[in-house]
């Protein structure tokens, strides 16, 4: 099997297109097909292809998962790993679960204080008590931090950036510098920034995660998730756990996630440029007290979103904006009730746009005490850009911001 590893020279807008694949050896075809074949005839015991049983090889979905390791930027080839260190799973949370097992029973893990709800209630409610885990809990927007919290049983690093919903930033390479020569795998949740945007991998970390429901999937039809390394002894203990744990993706979702890819590119030019479009307006709004966004100058880390998240060498910041209402929950409701082009829902990364109220919708399982700490109030709003005509966009916001009604006493 040849491994294209030209491919590597490629513009990562053309990666998205042609990394880790090739036509299909015997038709031609230049989408691979679903197969969806469970079993692979022998010619002789033990005798295949490489094909045994489709938990542990799918043609589909390896081509998906070396599709991503190339977008992730590892280095690893087929002779390494068969799909070059990319991992597909059911959904972002059954990757997360595998690489959670990477850990024995007991060890430590520090992870970023502001994570995906889903993410923060694995480590939680499930994995402290099945797994024995430890888990600190840092606000890692200061690396120095992190040096604070390490221990001798400290095994994992896991932090998201930007992050769900308060999109503070990590800076990555700050990060690698501490962990580094300590046995502890740094583990980046790149769902927000996908590898158009940012490059964890390529920033020293070990392994890269994905919820591919978002924005590698694009069109809010498929539920999946992906680990990528560039470490080889890492690709051999993942592809044993993927197969032993057993949550892999589907062949149907791995078409649709290749399918999907192939506009991941453009998808992020356009949500970033249309993001900045609406942070901007909404900065202006009276009604609104406070934008967040990486883009914005007001932002307290832009200098690092500037440095760390770039398309092709120019800052790309994303489609996500997180947004505090002047008011509370009821000019929230009056608000999101109001809105017509951006639907009222839980989820992001799709080519439509949504909206969202994180302390009641996706951050209900985060405890009441952390989310106030966290500033998960209920006046905070989550926008998931889509790529709609930002015109359109922008009308249905000032709308939905006409209807809301200020009490005397917020002013506005
Ligand atoms: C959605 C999401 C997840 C979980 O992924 P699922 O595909 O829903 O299991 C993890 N991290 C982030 C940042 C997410 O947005």
């Amino acid at each position: 099997m040849s491994d294209h590893l030209g491919d590597r020279d490629l513009h990562i807008d053309s990666l998205v297109i042609h990394g880790g694949q090739h036509p299909d050896p015997i038709t031609g075809a230049v989408m691979p097909p679903i197969s969806l074949s469970t079993t692979y005839a022998q010619e002789s015991p033990g005798q295949h292809a490489g094909y045994e049983y489709t938990r542990s090889h799918n043609p589909t979905r390896y081509a998906m998962e070396r599709l991503i390791a190339r977008l992730e930027g590892s280095t690893l080839t087929v002779d390494d790993d068969v799909s070059c260190g990319g991992f597909a799973f059911s959904s972002g949370l059954a990757a997360t679960a595998t690489a959670l097992e990477l850990l024995d029973h007991g060890q430590h893990v520090i992870a970023m204080d502001d994570l995906y709800g889903g993410t923060y209630r694995l480590l939680t409610n499930v994995r402290e008590r099945s797994q024995g885990l430890k888990i600190t809990y840092v606000d890692l927007t200061d690396p120095r931090r992190v040096a604070e919290a390490i221990t001798d049983e400290t095994r994992m690093i896991w932090v998201e950036t930007p992050t769900n919903p308060t999109l503070k930033l990590v800076d990555l390479e700050a990060i690698v510098n501490i962990a580094r020569d300590r046995n502890i795998v740094t583990v980046c949740d790149n769902t927000f920034a996908t590898p158009i945007l940012q490059r964890p991998i390529e920033a020293g970390f070990d392994i890269a995660m994905h919820s591919a429901t978002k924005y590698l999937g694009g069109h809010s039809d498929v539920l999946g998730g992906v680990l990528v390394t560039n470490r080889a002894d890492l690709a051999d203990r993942l592809r044993y756990l993927q197969n032993a744990i057993g949550s892999v993706m589907g062949p149907f979702d791995a078409y649709l996630c290749l399918r999907g890819i192939k506009t991941l590119a453009l998808r992020m030019e356009r949500h970033s440029a249309s993001a900045l479009r609406i942070a901007e307006w909404l900065e202006r709004h009276p009604k609104v007290a406070r934008v967040v966004y990486p883009g914005l100058a007001s932002h307290p880390q832009h200098d690092l979103a500037r440095r760390q998240m770039q398309f092709n060498g120019q800052p790309g910041f994303g489609g996500m904006i997180t947004i505090h209402l002047a008011g509370g929950l009821d000019e929230s409701r009056q608000f999101l009730e109001n809105v017509r082009v951006f639907a009222l829902a839980e989820s992001l990364g799709g080519v439509e746009s949504l909206i969202e109220h994180p302390a009641i919708m996706t951050h209900a399982s985060v405890p009441p005490e952390t989310r106030a700490s966290l500033g998960i109030s209920d006046s905070l709003i989550r926008i998931s850009v889509g790529i709609e005509a930002a015109d359109d966009l922008l009308a249905d916001l000032e709308a939905a911001l006409a209807a809301v009604r200020l009490p005397a006493s917020v002013g506005g």
